[in-house]
């Protein structure tokens, strides 16, 4: 027969799970024993001192590390055989453990963003006896991560807010105004906020055209993250040191949450309402409230038409607002044609547009001829008198695919960036 154990396992709960420590186990083998039980205790605690503590190892050697925000981390691992704590060391602290802990799990609230640690996990023993390390390292990571095709409202809040947070000095976020259902127009600003020149673009006034506002978000991470280096010959801080980029990167955000959910054809806002067919230059009513084609009932009836004519209007008084790139999902062609009197706002436009040709490779808007009804481009260049471009990015498709994003992004990285350097030293009209 058995006795019951000499030394009962020793348990921990770890992480909130329990985890079963086969530390010091060994049982009492006296299948003959007839005495009591605490004479047997005594006879097996002498035999019990004579076996030598074994220094910790690991059976699974694996550490993982996970971001929990800009400022923190999490490791965990596997607990290490014999072990009763864990040394943790971070290589830019050196030899003195950043901390010690029982449980195979850590949090480190000392990162800063983008930064590359080292980790390394030593388990310790009875007596200070230790286990071979293990280690593992982070990896840089943008904020912004497009993993799959429907980049969401929600995601692009959080994204902007947490540029804004991570480049304090370049990088403002603020609300222009609300949708139908309430969501929140995002003004993502970077530059010198003082600047008295600006620059406005304007994505995904369509709804299934989300793909802008992923293109919109990549190229202010790309701007704000080498700002101090050199992009196609432009360095961002001196670019926009007296010029700031102000990005309404999801103009739509009640339809995209449509077209996003059951109805992946959706175009129009939440009231079925087209936003670009409904600014008041050239308005008349047309179309029945829908995914598309329909203008609302009156000029500037949305709340989203609204917030963005007064964004305009603000930036005209206060930043000299230069000129403004359309962002549009279908084509691959660019806007640029102008047919009014200025002559100025035509060069400007013109020079525009060659430069996003060249740059893209996108084709001329040729074949979409005529001037649009209650379209944001008209307003801007024959109501305000802002030179404008509007480029389609996708194929023939929307919502565009995911596996495009990259080739998008690659094609117009530098558009809106070499837009802004025009304006650096370029007196005003
Ligand atoms: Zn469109």
């Amino acid at each position: 027969m058995f006795t019951k154990p000499r030394h009962h396992l020793l348990s921990f709960i770890l992480c909130g799970t329990l985890l079963l420590h086969p530390v010091q186990l060994a049982y009492a083998a006296d299948d003959n024993s007839v005495t009591t039980q605490e004479d047997t205790s005594t006879t097996q605690e002498d035999t019990a001192t004579t076996q030598p503590d074994e220094a910790p190892f690991w059976e699974n050697r694996q550490l993982e590390i996970t971001l929990l925000s800009k400022r923190s981390l999490s490791l965990s691992w596997s607990t290490a055989t014999n072990a009763i704590s864990y040394q943790v060391y971070r290589k830019d602290c050196g030899s003195t453990p950043i901390a010690t802990v029982t449980e195979p799990c850590y949090t480190d609230h000392t990162i800063s963003f983008g930064h590359t640690y080292q980790y390394s996990v030593v388990p310790v023993g009875a007596n200070n006896l230790l286990g071979d390390a293990i280690s593992a390292t982070t990896h840089p990571r943008n904020i912004v991560n497009v993993t799959r095709q429907a980049y969401s409202y929600k995601e692009m809040e959080s994204d902007g807010k947490a540029l804004s947070e991570l480049y304090p000095d370049r990088c403002e976020i603020t609300s222009i105004g609300s949708t139908v259902k309430g969501r929140k127009l995002y003004d993502i600003a970077i530059g010198n906020p003082n600047a008295t020149n600006s620059l406005l673009v304007v994505c995904t006034l369509h709804a299934r055209e989300y793909a802008c506002s992923v293109l919109a978000m990549r190229q202010l991470e790309y701007y704000l993250q080498n700002y101090n280096r050199t992009l196609g010959g432009i360095k961002p801080s001196t670019t926009l040191s007296n010029l700031q980029i102000h990005y309404l990167v999801m103009a739509n955000p009640d339809g995209v949450t449509i077209s996003q959910g059951k109805h992946p054809r959706w175009k129009a806002n939440a009231r079925g309402v087209d936003l670009n067919r409904n600014y008041p230059y050239l308005f008349h009513v047309s179309g029945h409230p829908g995914s598309e084609g329909f203008t609302g009932y009156k000029a500037a009836s949305e709340p989203e038409t609204k917030a963005i004519m007064k964004k305009i209007a603000l930036l005209k008084k206060t930043q000299h607002l230069r000129a403004v790139v359309n962002y549009h999902a279908m084509g691959q062609i660019i806007f640029g044609d102008y047919h009014g009197p200025n002559a100025a706002i035509k060069k400007e436009t013109k020079d525009l547009y060659w430069m996003a040709r060249n740059l893209t490779g996108y084709k001329d808007s040729g074949s979409y001829g005529g001037v649009g009804r209650g379209c944001l481009r008209e307003y801007l260049l024959y109501k305000e008198k802002i030179p404008n471009i509007t480029i389609e990015i996708g194929r023939t498709w929307c919502p565009v695919v995911h596996r495009e994003y990259n080739q998008i992004f690659n094609k117009n990285k530098l558009v809106v960036l070499k837009a802004a350097s025009f304006y650096k030293n370029k007196s005003k009209r």
